[in-house]
């Protein structure tokens, strides 16, 4: 169970005996941790309480581990903002589809391959693709694009911006009592869902002309996708603006929907084929 902690601080005697074992120099190994490159609020905590909309640790997606010559778990698969593949766009597991059953890695009595589920065996590269909606893929991308400690860390409206993201399940529905990094992967693409789907959001009665003012507007206030200081203050914008809560900071655009951003992001930054992943859900 301490597989987790390891990941954050290797102790020096672990640290000994693995380079001594392997031959791989201590900097190395280091640099093999998930070190300081996450945000560590947002990270998926190790857990065993066996509900099923619950977050168990590990996600992975199944087609990166059928196509590496050598499956490894990606450091990002840790973020509980991540539901999806950057690779594939499909949607990450947290579960063995098998025997549904946590990816309990460190729980095994021999050394065998961490794609074969501890439990049971099931092959996890052979897992079928949960379906995942375009936006909520971009919602997902978009997070990742700017979520790193670095820009969150400059960012002024970081810790409001971590803070509403760690909120998203109180837009309602089953998980309003939850935190992001307490649900499963199904449970924060549910709610990931609901925030990014423009029909979730009020009907907007305004003329033609009021739309295509707006529309220009909004092209005015859409940051270049590399500006990430100016992404995190406009979705954290966004993502308070449905509760009613002040917006981030001073002077920024208070009436800016997820979905608005979310589609102009969509266009700058197009992701990985959507036909493809269609195709494979449809098989
Ligand atoms: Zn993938
Ligand atoms: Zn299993």
């Amino acid at each position: 169970m301490w597989s987790a902690a390891l990941d954050l601080r290797l102790p020096d005697d672990v640290a000994n005996l693995l380079s001594a074992n392997t031959g791989i120099a201590h900097n190395q190994l280091a640099a093999m941790t998930l070190s300081h490159d996450l945000p560590r609020q947002l990270l998926l905590p190790l857990r065993n309480d066996g509900r099923q909309w619950a977050s168990t640790w590990l996600q992975f997606c199944c087609r990166c581990l059928a196509e590496d010559a050598q499956p490894y778990f990606r450091r990002r698969w840790r973020l509980a903002t991540r539901v999806s593949c950057t690779e594939h766009g499909c949607r990450l597991r947290d579960r063995c589809p098998s025997c549904h059953g946590r990816i309990a890695v460190f729980d095994q009595g021999e050394l065998v391959p961490q794609h074969y589920c501890v439990a049971c065996g099931y092959d996890l590269r052979r897992a079928p693709i949960p379906y995942l909606s375009p936006e909520t893929r971009t919602l997902d991308r978009c997070i990742d694009n700017i979520c790193s400690v670095e820009a969150i860390a400059h960012a002024p409206s970081g810790p409001v911006f971590v803070r509403r993201l760690l909120g998203m399940p109180s837009v309602g529905g089953y998980y309003s009592t939850m935190i992001l990094t307490s649900l499963s992967t199904a449970a924060r693409a549910y709610c990931a869902d609901r925030l990014s789907r423009p029909d979730e959001w009020l009907v907007d009665d305004a003329t033609d002309d009021e739309k295509d003012c707006k529309e220009r507007r909004l092209r005015r206030l859409i940051p270049p996708t590399s500006d990430h200081r100016a992404w995190i203050e406009l979705l954290a914008n966004a993502l308070g603006r449905r509760r009613g809560r002040p917006v981030a900071s001073e002077g920024n655009e208070p009436d800016i929907k997820l979905p608005d951003p979310l589609g102009a992001y969509a266009r700058m930054n197009p992701g990985p084929g959507r036909r493809e992943v269609q195709e494979l859900i449809g098989t």
